[in-house]
């Protein structure tokens, strides 16, 4: 039915080496819109992908200056973590999460109290950039400072290359040493949670089918089907800030 289920089953509650992976659905409560949602960018913009694959942000200075536009607006406003943010926090207080996987580049966990050590980035950060020639690595901050200054595109300081956001943009590599952690925690994990994702991006939709061939029950909490909601054990289509931290209370 998709709902959270009254009493919740011992496999999840007693789970002790829950992963989670988490995708733009858990922050759209926060207001930063997903890609593929019904509000989402690319539902409303088709073109707006061009902004996050690399070799039009290389060859179209045009969709460079819209990139950064982009970030400023993402910048104006009050955006902060949700309770579905949250109650990943306080699963990591329980002593239960081994590893949050995220393909968000929000910062937007840490900020809800999950420590760095727990986050694994797979897509990388927008609160840094980096040269596409060089690999120097600033602050967005220092970036935007630069935009808001009248540069439409700011270039590397250092080298004088392209700069951009430090996210995986499509067509470049994820980081091996991140996907190959994420792989592994998902590889030895009992309950394994995919949450606003709409399990469609590899590498990181594939870390359920890991989860899945090692014997993990696996949960999705998201709006919308999945490509995996007929291999999972629950399925939840209520919104993440309310279900969320039902799904995850009781643990003992
Ligand atoms: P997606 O846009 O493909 O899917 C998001 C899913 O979340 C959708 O299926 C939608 O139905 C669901 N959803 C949205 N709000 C929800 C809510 N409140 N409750 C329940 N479900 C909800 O996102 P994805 O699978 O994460 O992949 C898109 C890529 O976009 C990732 O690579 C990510 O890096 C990037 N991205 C990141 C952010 C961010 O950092 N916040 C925002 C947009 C896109």
């Amino acid at each position: 039915t998709g709902a959270v289920p009254d009493v919740l089953p011992d496999w999840l509650t007693g789970g002790r080496r829950v992963v989670a992976l988490t995708g733009a659905g858990i922050s759209t409560e926060s207001g930063i819109p997903d890609y593929r949602g019904p509000n989402g960018v690319w539902t409303r913009d088709p073109d707006a992908e061009k902004l996050v694959t690399l070799s039009y942000y290389v060859s179209d200075p045009d969709i460079r200056r819209r990139a950064w536009r982009m970030r400023r607006d993402l910048r104006v406003g009050d955006i902060a973590p949700n309770a579905g943010h949250r109650a990943l926090a306080d699963l990591e207080r329980q002593g239960r999460l081994r590893a949050l996987l995220t393909q968000n580049i929000d910062g937007l966990h840490q900020r809800a109290g999950s420590s760095p050590d727990v986050v694994l980035e797979l897509h990388g950060t927008i609160h840094e950039v980096e040269c596409l020639s060089c690999g120097d690595r600033t602050t967005m901050d220092s970036a935007m400072e630069r935009v808001d200054a009248g540069d439409p595109d700011p270039a590397c300081l250092v080298c004088g290359g392209i700069l951009k956001s430090a996210t995986i943009s499509f067509g470049q590599m994820l980081d091996p040493e991140v996907i190959g952690a994420a792989a592994e925690a998902a590889a030895d994990c009992d309950v394994f949670l995919a949450v606003g994702t709409s399990l469609t991006v590899h590498p990181a939709a594939g870390l359920t089918d890991l989860a899945a061939g090692a014997g993990a029950r696996i949960v999705v909490v998201n709006a919308e089907p999945t490509p995996y909601d007929d291999i999972v054990d629950l399925v939840v289509r209520e919104p993440i800030g309310t279900a969320l931290p039902r799904l995850l209370s009781g643990g003992s």
